[in-house]
């Protein structure tokens, strides 16, 4: 192999190189240098967010669910009650992982196909009163449409309903401003917008809600009071960190930093109208309108053909050196092409030469 492929995914994504040579050398978890990174990865992750004075920040071993996981059973009370407002995949998770740690979870469904409505989650909380939190995913990688997070946030605070918020694919690339916002908790990864590699979870978490975390967590390791008044006190981190990953993502943030938000948010909006503008000249539709979609991954109508099959798809793009992802929908065959990571519109003008390869190779293109 002359050259990684391409992750046309929702993570892990495609890094640069200069964050993979950050990862080439070993680091003492104890160590004053490590101890450094650490620090500084966590004070620009809150800089990110507008948070330093609202928010703490606490990094976890582990994917992105471990971090949701954690940040439910941290925040959450056991006698508390979360909403989980559901249009997709991860919404599910979110609520499954919840009832599995004893938290008393309502899972509200809602059409895939669309963003949640403020109203209709203002009406929720007005007929329930005895719910204490509600759950969001803002950008529900499952077919990628992107939740109305501010509108939604706004209603929270005026209903007197705590905010987590699974911001995993959106972080980085879409603003998100948690003071301003006033969310309980926001959960991200290393692996995702911020382009460094998976491992870590970082979840954020309103100061004045701290002093209630203590002993809440019924696990250990998920445990992010405990994990953060203990790097409060020794800049370590509890348990052995992930170090290269670490290291990774601080080489990502600092150029991060160097590109800037709403420049990172062009590049992905680039890939994101190549891939629609390419995907129309070969006769596939998006699954959602507009609207609802975002520029993180867009969901693909699979062509209404006998002769489609993912595999051959897959297989065939790959050979060119590009990795789809596929559908996570059960009603309607679809599959996942990502927009974010380290790449540009030459790589989506590729990929989609690829699939148009693919497709003809199948018989379906004219
Ligand atoms: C990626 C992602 C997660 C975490 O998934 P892991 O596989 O555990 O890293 C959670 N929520 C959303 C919305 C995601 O995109």
């Amino acid at each position: 192999m002359d050259r990684d492929n391409v992750l046309l995914t929702p993570g892990p994504l495609t890094t640069t190189l200069q964050t993979k040579l950050a990862m080439l050398r070993d680091w003492g978890s104890w160590d004053a240098d490590f101890n450094a990174i650490t620090a500084r990865v966590r004070s620009r992750l809150l800089e990110i967010v507008g948070a330093t004075h609202s928010h703490v920040v606490v990094p976890l071993q582990g994917s992105g669910t471990f971090a949701v996981e954690a940040a439910i059973t941290t925040v959450v009370p056991r006698d508390g009650h979360l909403l989980v407002l559901d249009n997709g995949a991860y919404c599910k998770r979110m609520a499954k992982l919840a009832t599995m740690m004893g938290r008393q979870t309502t899972l509200k469904t809602f059409t895939d196909a669309t963003a949640i409505s403020a109203g209709d989650v203002e009406a929720l909380l007005v007929a329930d009163p005895s719910v204490t939190h509600v759950g969001l995913v803002h950008c529900e990688t499952g077919t990628g449409v992107v939740n109305q997070l501010e509108a939604i946030a706004e209603v929270c605070r005026r209903r007197g309903a705590e905010l987590i918020v699974d911001a995993m694919s959106s972080f980085g690339a879409l603003p998100i401003n948690a003071a301003e916002l006033g969310l309980a908790a926001l959960v991200a990864a290393s692996g995702k917008c911020l382009e460094g590699v998976p491992g870590m979870g970082f979840v954020f978490l309103r100061r004045d809600l701290l002093e209630g975390m203590e002993g809440r967590s019924h696990s250990l390791s998920l445990d992010l009071y405990d994990q953060y008044t203990y790097m409060e006190r020794t800049g370590q981190w509890r348990f052995t960190p992930p170090t290269h990953v670490v290291a990774a993502l601080d080489c990502a943030i600092g150029q991060y930093l160097e590109e800037g938000q709403a420049s990172r948010l062009r590049r992905y909006t680039q890939n994101f109208d190549t891939l629609i503008t390419g995907a129309a000249r070969l006769g596939l539709k998006p699954y959602l309108a507009r609207e609802d979609m975002s520029p993180i991954i867009v969901t693909l109508l699979a062509p209404d053909s006998p002769a489609y099959s993912f595999d051959v798809l897959y297989q065939t793009v790959k050979k060119r050196g590009y990795l789809l992802y596929p559908g996570k929908l059960t009603d309607v065959e679809t599959f996942r092409v990502g927009c974010i990571g380290a790449i540009d519109d030459t790589a989506m003008e590729q990929a989609l030469e690829a699939i148009g390869a693919a497709l003809k190779e199948m018989g379906i293109a004219d």
